[in-house]
C-alpha cells in the first residue's frame, strides 16, 4: 500500500503517540471482549522494541454526564492491557495537565503509558468528538510522532486522531489500521476474482450504501438475514411476519433490477411463529411463507447456493448473520457458512460487521479468516466506498 507505516518511521528515544482502539464491551464491571486490545498488541510491541516512550490515546464508550466519568474509565483496560504485554503500564487518570505532561517527561526508552478516556473532553463542548483544535494541537504537542491505529474510529474526525495528525505533521498507520487498510480497502478496490460478498443482519436501511458500492465491483452478493426478506417481497412474495422495511421495497427492486442477476436471494428458510428460539421451526420456500410465520434461518437449499457460490470465490467479504443467530436453534446457517469460510484457504476471507465477527469468534473460527475488521461503523462505511478521515490523515509513502 501507498501509506507510511510506522515501518517508516525511527522510533529511538522519541514519544510516539499512538492512538490505539481501546473500546473494549464490558459486563459486570469486567472486560467482556479483549479482541481489539489483542489486536493493537503487534504495533505496541513493536514501538517498545523500537525503543520509543510510548504513548497511547484511546476512547472507552459515551461520555455525557459525570456518571459516565467512572462508569468509562481506561483503568481497567491499563491493567489487562499490562497483564498482555507482561510489562507495566503506567495509567494517568486525565487527559490533559502537569501532571501528564510530567510523567511523559519521566518515560524511558521501551517504557509505556497510557491517558485517560479521551471522550473525558466531551463532557465539556464535546472537544474530542467535534475535533476542537485546540485539543488536537495540545495533545499533538505532549509527542514527536503519530501512528493511527484504531479503525474502529476511523470513520470519525476526532481530535485524538484528524486533531493529532493535522498539528503533528501527519501519522502513519499502525500494523492493524494497515491491515484493515489492506484487506478491506483492497477488497473493494482491487479484488482478486471472483469477488462473492455475503450480506445479512437485520435491516436493508442499514447496508444500502454497502449493496451499491458493491454492486460496482463483486460478481455476486448473497443476501440472507432479516435484510433478505425486503428483497423477497419486493420480488412479489408473501414473507408473512418476517422482517420487511416496507419503505425501501422499490429501492430493493431498483437494486434487483441494477444488479442484473449478481444479488442471490436464497430460496428456502426456517421460520417461526413467533421471535424466540423455542417457537416451533418450519422449513418453508420463500415463495410460501404462511401468513403467520417469519424467516428467522437461512434453509439448507439456500446454504447448498451460497456454497456453490462462494468455493471458487478468491476474494470473500461477509457482513452481517444469515439469521437470528443470538437464538442457538436459528443460528445454524450463520455458524455454516462461517465453517465453510474458514475452510476456504486459497480465498482472502474478510469480516466485517461487529455481530457477524461475534458470530466467528463465538465458535472458535477466527484462525481460518484472512481478517476479522476490528470496526463496526468503520467497516460498514469503508465497504460504501466512503473516504475515511481517520486513514485520510494518514501520510502517502
Ligand atoms: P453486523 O453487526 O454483523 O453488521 P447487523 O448489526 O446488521 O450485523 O445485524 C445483526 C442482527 O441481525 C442480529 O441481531 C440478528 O439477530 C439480526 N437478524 C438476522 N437475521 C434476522 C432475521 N431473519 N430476522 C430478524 N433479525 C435478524
Ligand atoms: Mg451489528
Amino acid at each position: 500500500m501507498s501509506k507510511l507505516t510506522i515501518r517508516d518511521l525511527k522510533l529511538k528515544d522519541k514519544k510516539l503517540l499512538i492512538r490505539v482502539d481501546f473500546n473494549v464491551p464490558f459486563k459486570d464491571g469486567q472486560i467482556s471482549d479483549d479482541n481489539r486490545i489483542i489486536q493493537a498488541l503487534p504495533t505496541i510491541m513493536y514501538a517498545l522494541k523500537k525503543r520509543a516512550k510510548v504513548i497511547l490515546l484511546s476512547h472507552l464508550g459515551r461520555v455525557k454526564t459525570e456518571e459516565d466519568l467512572a462508569k468509562n474509565s481506561l483503568a481497567p483496560v491499563a491493567k489487562r492491557l499490562e497483564e498482555l504485554l507482561g510489562k507495566p503500564v503506567v495509567f494517568i487518570p486525565e487527559t490533559r495537565g502537569p501532571k501528564l505532561e510530567a510523567a511523559i517527561n519521566n518515560l524511558k526508552a521501551g517504557e509505556i503509558l497510557m491517558i485517560e478516556n479521551t471522550r473525558f473532553e466531551d463532557l465539556d463542548g464535546n472537544k474530542e468528538s467535534k475535533n476542537n483544535p485546540e485539543l488536537g494541537k495540545y495533545w499533538a504537542s505532549l509527542g514527536d510522532l503519530f501512528v493511527n491505529d484504531a479503525f474502529g474510529t476511523a470513520h470519525r474526525a476526532h481530535a485524538s486522531n484528524v486533531g493529532i495528525a493535522s498539528n503533528i505533521g501527519g501519522a502513519a498507520a499502525g500494523f492493524l489500521l494497515e491491515k484493515e487498510i489492506k484487506f478491506i480497502g483492497e477488497a473493494v478496490d482491487n479484488p482478486k476474482r471472483p469477488f462473492v460478498a455475503i450480506l445479512g443482519g437485520a435491516k436493508v436501511s442499514d447496508k444500502i450504501g454497502v449493496i451499491e458500492n458493491l454492486l460496482k465491483t463483486a460478481d455476486h452478493i448473497l443476501i440472507g438475514g432479516g435484510m433478505a426478506y425486503t428483497f423477497v417481497k419486493a420480488q412479489g412474495n408473501d414473507v408473512g411476519l418476517s422482517l420487511v422495511e416496507d419503505d425501501k421495497l422499490d429501492l430493493a427492486k431498483d437494486l434487483l433490477e441494477k444488479a442484473k442477476g449478481k444479488i442471490i436471494l436464497g430460496t428456502d428458510v426456517y421460520t417461526a411463529k413467533e421471535f424466540s428460539n423455542d417457537s416451533e421451526k418450519n422449513l418453508r420456500d420463500y415463495t410460501n411463507i404462511p401468513a403467520d410465520e417469519m424467516g428467522l434461518d437461512v434453509g439448507p437449499k439456500t446454504l447448498e447456493l451460497f456454497k456453490k457460490y462462494l468455493k471458487d470465490a478468491k476474494t470473500v467479504v461477509w457482513n452481517g448473520p444469515l439469521g437470528v443467530f443470538e437464538f442457538p436453534n436459528f443460528a445454524n446457517g450463520t455458524v455454516e457458512i462461517a465453517k465453510f469460510l474458514s475452510t476456504l484457504t486459497d480465498a482472502t476471507t474478510v469480516v466485517g460487521g461487529g455481530d457477524s465477527a461475534a458470530a466467528v469468534i463465538e465458535n472458535g473460527l477466527e484462525k481460518g479468516f484472512t481478517h476479522i475488521s476490528t470496526g463496526g461503523g468503520a467497516s460498514l462505511e469503508y465497504l460504501e466506498g466512503k473516504k475515511l478521515p481517520g486513514i485520510e490523515c494518514v501520510n502517502d509513502k
